[in-house]
């Protein structure tokens, strides 16, 4: 599978990185946004679902961030929450529209 170099948010480009261990906090973890950097790095190795979920998780707390909704940015919850259901709430929304099956 083909890995984008980058990725624009709300027109804001975001520079997508791997590396074999992503650190946060002391923390090992799947994916990291920066937004000062414009970065998003995701941890090397992962299957394909594992990977796809800590890419869309990291580019929901960029879309916080550059939508102006800072205090949400950080809402770990509501982040994993969206991650979970952007995807149904996308293919529901086709249906009502009359675009899904
Ligand atoms: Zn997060």
């Amino acid at each position: 599978m083909k890995k984008p170099k980058n990725v624009s948010i709300l027109g804001t480009k975001y520079e997508i990185k791997h590396l074999d261990v992503v650190v946060h906090e002391d923390a090992v973890c799947f994916g990291l946004i920066d937004p000062d950097e414009k970065t998003i790095t995701i941890q090397e190795g992962l299957d394909e679902k594992e990977r796809e979920a800590a890419i869309t998780h990291e580019i929901i707390h960029g879309y916080l961030i550059e939508s102006g909704l800072p205090r949400y940015y950080n809402d770990e919850l509501l982040v994993e929450w969206l991650t979970r259901m952007i995807r149904a709430i996308v293919k529901t929304a086709a249906v009502a529209i009359g675009e899904g099956d």
